[in-house]
């Protein structure tokens, strides 16, 4: 079997932020300090080899760079400062932009200059569309975002958007499933996939493996960070946007949406604020991290790195404020903030979730799936040979 080099595969992966792997010398040590790495799956000096050779296919196929979270342990560890955990973050960004067919995800990555002007085209797109779309004259006695913005409008283009998404997110999705499985994605029965499901929620709600490494504080906000956001995503586009309606499950009749502010004890918002906290303290501790750059996974950031942090904290930060106009009664302010809101968070959805860091959430947790997928038919091959 013929094995394709790419010479060109350091340089391409330099665009992603792989830095100083050129030092390296393969001695191993990272992959015996790193607590994820395994016999089956050993990581991380495996992958940088891969790229000293060019072997760009063998990368595609690789699970492993889905299974490091950068704790960080084998760049603290490595004798050449070779920093391999940010080439396993170099790799996972390298993958991202493989597993998207539209080409946008590679752009994103590969250029500031393309990753500020796409955030800025869609931010600017949005403001005009809430300027120009809206209501006749807003209530200036109370806040009410529904005398501006009708709820049944913004639900409208909330779940187009969500549409949209899950399409692009699936899609490479089940690239990334296809790269690394070959046909066996469909040689498979579908019962083992069933009976390993389980992985995948555990997983993606947990981010157990994390846990095993050395520093659990890197975990807990990422573990935060994860949460916060799907408890977000949850709350706007399941039980806002009318999902519980739709199964009959509702307990009152909800919008996207609402002007009638829930009391401190209702479950949506104790669950809003526990959203809040998490994000909100997360991409905090991050950011300050990355400012310090003391450790590991902090020391170097690529601008997506950034961009992710400052829209995901800016959201955070106008939603908190919105809460307290709300409450306060003040029309105006709560109507400017609004569209700053939606200025920040749909280019923060639009942008991360298909192509850039949130597919991630998706990602990770298949990959680990699809490695217990494997083991389990392996495992009835070996029972029925
Ligand atoms: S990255 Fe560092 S620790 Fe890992 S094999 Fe290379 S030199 Fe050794
Ligand atoms: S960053 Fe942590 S999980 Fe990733 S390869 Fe290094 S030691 Fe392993």
């Amino acid at each position: 079997m013929s094995i394709k080099v790419d010479p060109n595969l350091m340089k391409d992966l330099r665009h992603f932020g792989l830095k100083d792997a050129d030092k390296c010398m393969h001695c191993g040590n990272c992959t015996a300090v790193c607590p994820l790495s395994t016999e089956d799956n050993p990581f991380p000096r495996k992958l940088i080899k891969y790229a000293h050779m060019g072997l760009a296919d063998k990368i595609l196929k690789s699970p492993e760079p889905w299974l490091c979270y950068y704790c960080g342990d084998c760049s603290d560890n490595c004798p050449r400062g070779a920093e391999p955990g940010e080439a396993m973050m170099a790799m996972r960004r390298y993958l991202t932009s493989k597993y998207d067919w539209t080409g946008f995800a590679r752009k994103f990555y590969t250029s500031e200059t393309f990753e500020i002007i796409a955030v800025a085209i869609v931010a600017i797109f949005v403001g005009l569309a809430l300027m120009l779309f809206h209501a006749g004259s807003p209530n200036m006695e109370h806040a009410h975002l529904n005398s501006v913005w009708p709820a049944s409008a913004i639900e409208i283009a909330d779940l187009i958007m969500a549409a949209i998404l899950t399409f692009l997110l699936l899609s490479n999705t089940y690239r990334c499933a296809r790269f690394q499985m070959g046909d066996l994605l469909f040689k498979i029965p579908l019962g083992i996939y069933i009976r390993q499901a389980k992985e995948l929620v555990i997983h993606f709600l947990t981010q157990k493996r994390f846990s095993e490494c050395t520093d659990k504080m890197q975990w807990l906000v990422h573990l935060l960070i994860m949460t916060g956001y799907s408890t977000v995503f949850l709350l706007v586009a399941v039980f806002l946007a009318g999902g519980l309606e739709v199964i009959g499950l509702a307990w009152e009749p909800i919008a996207f949406q609402r002007d009638v502010i829930y009391p401190i004890y209702h479950p949506m918002r104790l669950l809003g604020y526990y959203a809040t906290f998490a994000i909100f303290y997360g991409t905090t501790y991050a950011m300050i991290g990355r400012i310090r750059k003391k450790k590991a996974p902090y020391k170097n950031s690529h601008g997506t790195d950034w961009m992710f942090l400052i829209l995901l904290q800016l959201t955070t930060l106008t939603g908190i404020l919105i809460h307290f106009t709300r409450l306060l009664d003040w029309p105006m302010p709560t109507y400017t903030l609004y569209v700053i809101h939606l200025m920040v968070a749909v280019p923060m959805l639009v942008l991360e979730v298909p192509f850039a860091k949130w597919a991630h959430l998706a990602f990770r947790p298949v990959t680990i799936f699809l490695i217990k997928v494997r083991e389990a038919y392996q495992k009835e091959m070996q029972t029925f040979a």
